[in-house]
């Protein structure tokens, strides 16, 4: 991550100040978070030593209902960046109209150096410290980097041993064993596609004679490198945290999936030839979909990038330095709080189910995943050419203004 997630979402937010032209009272309010708790989370490795990592749960908004978002853990991990991430998911909930504030959590460790003993001993640990924060009314973790339906399902037996009874509603993204929804695992990845899709209909390409690249290649990047590939885009370059791919011919998705199964990554596949980070961000594609870390796109190489075409599967690949790069340029960039909106779409389908105690066929979540994708993209893209405002921007206002309505509806306490 960069250093300054955290300003780059506050300097966003004054974008949207800007153009809605709230008091700064109303931005500092919209800019703190409600409630920060840092953890200790000290474990038992292994060999018997101790260690102390650091985790924790920032709940950025929770006034138009319960706080929602994923739980990352990764060795960069820290306040400033889980505040960030907090932030762009209250924006993101409000945007696609679902009743929720947005949270973040994290821990800061690298969890390919821990057994699966171990990473179930910091799940467990981290959660019973959340604990009174947490909960189906509260605020709802998923999955983020680094963590999975394991660690849902850890965290939800941690809540509900706790509670005395089991609480389904309490994360998303558990496994469809443990009151999962239906096509949850592929929802982010989904909600890429379809806005990828109605994007490049935009831009006036038609999917079958497009290139794209995809940065990143695990839960968000490798599904919307499989579902547009399926749809007869040409992927000609792929990466994940070991290196990347690139084939000008295009590289066969699905045989890659199977290759990743087999070794864990991407290098080595083939089927393609091997090439760096920036390889990737600046080939010479039509469609770039960076779906991995934040802060990648920067000042530094918004310049050399060469898509048309940029939807963000990340949170926060592109620092607003870079973006005014980008628009400039004139190309058309996708933001992340609607790119990537899949997830907590069918996450909220998810705790519906699990509060209701009512399962959905996988077609039902598809459908109803689309229909809400779709109609965010009509109303961000309707917004952004009424007002003459790029799509972020478009979508920011959009999010910001509901909230500030919210919140002034309510009022203030006491
Ligand atoms: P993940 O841990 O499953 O995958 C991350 C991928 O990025 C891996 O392939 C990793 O090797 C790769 N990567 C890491 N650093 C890289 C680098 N410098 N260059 C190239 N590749 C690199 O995580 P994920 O869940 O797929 O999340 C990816 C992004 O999408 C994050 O920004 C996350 O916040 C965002 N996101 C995830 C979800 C979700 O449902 N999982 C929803 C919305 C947004």
């Amino acid at each position: 991550m960069t250093n300054n997630a955290f300003e780059d979402a506050k300097k966003q937010l004054r974008q949207a100040q800007a153009v809605l032209g709230f008091s700064d009272a109303e931005y500092d309010q919209l800019a703190n978070s409600r409630r920060e708790v840092a953890v200790s989370i000290p474990m038992r490795r292994h060999d018997g030593s101790r260690e102390i990592l650091h985790g924790y749960r920032v709940q950025h908004n929770m006034t138009r209902g319960p706080a929602k978002g994923g739980v990352r853990f990764a060795p960069n991990v820290d306040l400033d960046e889980v505040r960030a991430l907090a932030m762009l998911m209250t924006w993101k909930c409000s945007l696609l109209n679902l009743p929720y504030g947005g949270a973040k959590g994290g821990v800061n460790v690298d969890p390919r150096n821990y057994s699966d003993h171990e990473l179930e001993r910091i799940t467990r640990r981290y959660t019973a410290e959340i604990i009174p924060i947490i909960g189906p009314d509260i605020d709802i973790p998923a999955p983020d980097i680094g963590t999975n339906e394991q660690n849902m399902a850890w965290m939800m037996d941690t809540f509900s041993v706790a509670k005395g009874h089991t609480v389904l509603g309490v994360v998303t993204g558990k496994p469809i064993s443990l009151g999962g929804s239906q096509g949850r695992a592929a929802s982010t990845s989904r909600g890429v596609e379809v806005i990828a899709l109605r994007a490049l209909e935009k831009a006036g390409l038609d999917p079958k004679n497009t290139t794209a690249s995809v940065q990143g290649f695990g839960k968000v990047g490798r599904g919307a490198a499989r579902f547009l590939f399926d749809d007869g885009v040409t992927i000609t370059a792929v990466s994940d945290m070991y290196g990347g791919l690139v084939n000008p011919a295009g590289i066969d998705i699905p045989a890659l999936e199977k290759f990743v199964d087999e070794t864990g990554k991407v290098v080595g596949f083939p089927g393609a030839n091997p090439a760096t980070g920036d390889d990737i961000l600046e080939a010479d594609v039509d469609l770039l979909v960076p779906a991995a870390v934040e802060g990648v796109i920067t000042e530094e190489n918004a310049a050399r990038i060469k898509a048309r075409v940029i939807v963000e599967g990340a949170n926060g690949p592109t620092t607003p330095e870079a973006d005014a790069i980008l628009n400039a340029a004139g190309k058309m960039v996708v933001p992340d709080i609607l790119a990537n909106a899949g997830g907590v779409v069918v996450s909220y389908f998810e705790w519906v189910q699990s509060n209701q105690s009512n399962w959905w066929s996988l077609e039902e979540v598809e459908d109803r995943l689309r229909v809400r994708m779709n109609s965010a993209w009509d109303d961000v893209d309707a917004y952004a050419e009424e007002k003459g405002l790029s799509l972020r921007t478009a979508a920011t206002v959009m999010a910001v203004e509901r909230v500030l309505a919210a919140h002034n509806m309510r009022g203030l306490f006491p």
